[in-house]
């Protein structure tokens, strides 16, 4: 039962995987023998299905050539809209509130330049210090082109530790002079999930529009952003959604905002039915889709649809159960098994607060990273000293993250980090 309380034992292992009602989408997924992958955060593995649709997709194109727009399996011209549409259920929205479309950082960009109206004293962005680094250069950007002062127009509130951000601390500070909110749903390095929901309520008692860039919870935790009354929200697909290395991620946009024109438009915004009218000047689309700007990387979304499929099929929910009995028995053997070798756990121990990854904290972090590798275990390293670990619900067994804690054990144990530099890699 997953909700028994998690034992610090191989037992309690042995016994959740046989129980694991999502056992059986391991299968779907290339893992490889003798691996255990931690790193579903930052670029989540290949299933067969995501392989499939891509193929497919090449298919068509050597089948259809320039038809393959509107023929073939996976007709491209309505591909962004179609996944927009599977993805809606996983954030909360109805299927026109969601594209999927961009980078994260792009989505971001487009979403600051439409909705980002500095008037009277109201001129400032509000964010966080612990907000992953491409958001900010984004917002000083933003900041920039309007001719504002990048530093001094960006507010970020801080963090009394480096690990966590304080709601409370947050909502004193969306004061008169903020005009629009920027902040993470899950903090990338220690993994804290904050209360969007409540967040949401006070940015709008106090008018200010909010967004969330959801990138480490996209996939891994459910949200309700129409419930909540969420302005925007972008991430990656990635990540917890499985969709390839430079998959396209989405974008959500209130229906109350529906019909706001792109701050940056392009063609691909368009009314569907209006697009090839070829007019000299844009007629949105009255959906998400607006927030399109040019073509769509379809080769790279084509995966989407079968790594999308998985997620459905599975249930946003149960995936969301799973994780946290994967995390909450990771830190139960982390306190037990590593207790004396000078670690630190960095990620809240309260379920409602945390995402889908474990930071755990060491002076020696890059190095152990390194020798965790090389035992084939793959986590990263977040500098100066985070090991971040993600098991990863639709393919990782609790019996993995024993294995894992075991030969963290056996290295430490061993001091056999001391073999390699305590630095870290060009890509970490
Ligand atoms: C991974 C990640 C990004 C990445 O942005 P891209 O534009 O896809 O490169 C942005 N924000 C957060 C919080 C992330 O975790």
């Amino acid at each position: 039962m997953f909700d028994e309380a998690a034992e610090p034992t191989l037992a309690y292992a042995e016994r959740q995987d046989r129980a694991d009602g999502l056992a059986r989408f391991r299968e779907a997924f290339y893992l490889k023998p003798g691996t255990v992958y931690m790193d579903g955060n930052s670029l989540g593995l290949l299933s067969k299905p995501a392989e499939r649709t891509f193929l497919e997709a090449l298919e068509d194109w050597k089948e259809y050539g320039i038809d393959g727009w509107t023929r073939g399996r996976h007709p491209w011209f309505a591909l962004s809209e179609r996944l927009g549409g599977m993805m809606a259920g996983l954030v909360g929205a109805d299927a026109d509130e969601v594209i999927v479309t961009g980078s994260a950082t792009v989505n971001l960009h487009q979403l600051v330049a439409t909705f980002y109206r500095p008037h009277g004293a109201r001129t400032k962005l509000l964010a966080d210090e612990l907000n992953f680094p491409s958001d900010l250069y984004a917002l000083q950007s933003q900041l920039a082109v309007r001719g504002f002062d990048p530093d001094g127009s960006l507010v970020c509130v801080k963090s009394p530790d480096g690990r966590f951000l304080d709601e409370d601390a947050i909502i004193e500070a969306m004061t008169e002079e903020i005009a629009l909110i920027v902040l993470p749903s899950v903090l990338y390095r220690s993994g804290q999930l904050l209360d969007m929901e409540r967040l949401t309520a006070d940015a709008r008692r106090r008018g200010i529009p909010i967004g969330f860039d959801c990138c480490h919870s996209v996939g891994a935790v459910p949200h309700a952003f129409d419930a909540w009354g969420v302005d925007f929200a972008f991430w990656c697909s990635y990540k917890h959604l499985n969709g390839g290395p430079g998959c396209p991620g989405g974008l959500y946009v209130n229906r109350r905002h529906l019909g706001t024109r792109p701050g940056l438009a392009g063609w691909f915004g368009s009314r569907k039915d209006r697009q090839f009218d070829m007019a000299s000047s844009l007629t949105p689309a009255e959906s998400a889709g607006a927030y399109q700007i040019g073509t769509p990387h379809v080769l790279s979304l084509a995966p989407l649809i079968g790594a999308l499929g998985l997620v459905g099929e599975a249930g946003i929910e149960a995936i969301r159960r799973k994780s946290l009995g994967l995390t909450r028995y990771l830190m139960g053997l982390i306190g037990q098994e590593l207790a004396g070798f000078g670690f630190r756990i960095g990620s809240p121990v309260e379920d409602a607060r945390r995402g889908g990854h474990v930071g755990l904290e060491h002076d020696e972090a890059a190095r152990i990273c390194k020798a965790l590798k090389e035992r084939g275990n793959v986590p990263d390293f977040r500098a100066p000293n985070m090991i971040r670990l993600a098991p990863a619900a639709l393919y990782t067994s609790y019996r993995e993250v024993w294995d894992v804690v075991q030969v963290l054990r056996d290295i430490m144990e061993k001091q056999a980090f001391k073999a390699y530099p305590n630095e870290r890699d060009i890509v970490a």
